[in-house]
């Protein structure tokens, strides 16, 4: 049996109503020149959520986690200096998928709960292929400022993870010398999970390795499938390199329109208010945030579970008494944190009066 619920964990959040609809329209082909504007539509509203010109911006047909496979795989030559800003799981995921690209990984450690420190990151290495960050560590709750790696960043490219940023909280590629990014739709751009959204400028593709251990996420191989020679001035011939996840594109595509006709300021200012209304409410009932103030994400907050309570216990009760799901610590903080987003869709007050109330009841 299907329940529904109220998706307010980490992530997968509940999509938009509009992205949830296109899901059941008739299915096109996947070279089908109607399928085909869908996906050149799609790619254009993802230039603007990235805030970038770059003509290789697509939806990866996989997970974030496949973005950031693609990101390092098709950048890191072998021997690369590859510095990674590690301040939560995420982070310690990109030292993983850059080592097995063959990088020399220089991981540079942060407390968790804790931002990036702009300064150490940049320190860490007088000459680096590559920097790495995470914009929203969603294992934390934390945001992280990324125009200051890019301001800093030298000759190095820069790679950013923004699966729990994009559409939730501001985000200018471009601006902030961003050269690779990866991305993800079940968080703040409230799709179902299944794509990932990325982006490349010619900078760090002029630099990309020609013939990638991946085949599949080869993006020398992608561009012709997006039709991107088209994009970029060329012939636009689109060539099968794999079957377009026809669907999911058109569910992209529809909770993008879904944004962008919000506005992309009024939708973060949607995820703040909500943010700070939770948050707010968390601190009211004496529970302890754990991200660092001034850098708490709207959309992923992180709560200390209090003394003598068994945080999964509590979410056992909020999961059966109200159909209501939020995550559990990550990491070494699995027992000792809750996390709660309200992302996408759930960027709501009444969301965030919902979780509230509830959690005030199981903790009565
Ligand atoms: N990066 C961040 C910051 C994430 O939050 C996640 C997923 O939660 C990922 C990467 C991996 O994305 P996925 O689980 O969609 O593969």
């Amino acid at each position: 049996m299907i329940h529904e619920r109220h998706l307010f964990g980490p992530g997968p959040a509940n999509p938009y109503p509009e992205a949830t609809a296109a899901l059941g329209r008739p299915l096109l082909g996947h070279l089908d020149p109607a399928f085909l504007d869908v996906m050149d539509a799609t790619c254009d509203q993802l230039r603007q959520a990235w805030g970038t010109t770059s003509a290789r911006t697509l939806p990866i047909s996989a997970t974030g986690s496949a973005g950031m496979e693609a990101a390092f795989v098709n950048t890191v030559h072998p021997g690369d200096v590859v510095v990674v800003a590690v301040n939560g799981l995420f982070g310690q995921r990109m030292c993983d998928v850059a080592a097995r690209c063959g990088a020399e990984v220089v991981a540079v450690e942060h407390e968790w709960g804790h931002p990036v420190d702009v300064e150490r990151v940049l320190a860490a290495h007088p000459a680096p292929a590559i920097i790495a960050a995470v914009h929203a560590e969603t294992s934390t709750g934390v945001r992280s400022d990324i125009a200051a790696l890019g301001a800093g960043k030298g000759d190095a490219l820069l790679l950013v993870d923004a699966v729990t940023s994009i559409g939730g909280i501001e985000l200018r590629a471009d601006d902030w010398g961003v050269d690779v990014g990866y991305a993800g739709t079940q968080k703040c751009l409230g799709v179902a999970p299944g794509l990932a959204p990325f982006t490349i400028n010619d900078r760090a593709f002029e630099r990309r390795v020609e013939r990638p251990q991946s085949w599949y996420l080869d993006l020398g191989l992608l561009g012709g499938y997006v039709g991107e020679a088209g994009a970029a001035g060329g012939s636009g011939g689109r060539t099968y390199h794999h079957t377009a996840p026809v669907a999911m594109v058109a569910s992209l595509h529809a909770g993008l329109t879904r944004i962008l006709a919000e506005g992309l300021p009024a939708v973060w200012d949607r995820h703040e208010a909500a943010g700070r209304q939770l948050q707010d409410g968390l601190e009211e009932m004496g529970l302890e945030l754990f991200a660092q103030k001034g850098h708490r994400l709207p959309e992923l907050t992180t709560v200390r579970v209090p003394d003598g309570v068994d945080g999964a216990a509590v979410r056992r009760t909020l999961l059966e008494r109200h159909g209501i799901e939020i995550g559990a610590g990550a990491g070494p903080y699995a027992a000792s944190v809750w996390r709660i987003g309200l992302m996408g869709h759930n960027a709501r007050p009444d969301a965030a009066l919902l979780v509230l109330s509830a959690l005030r009841e199981a903790l009565a």
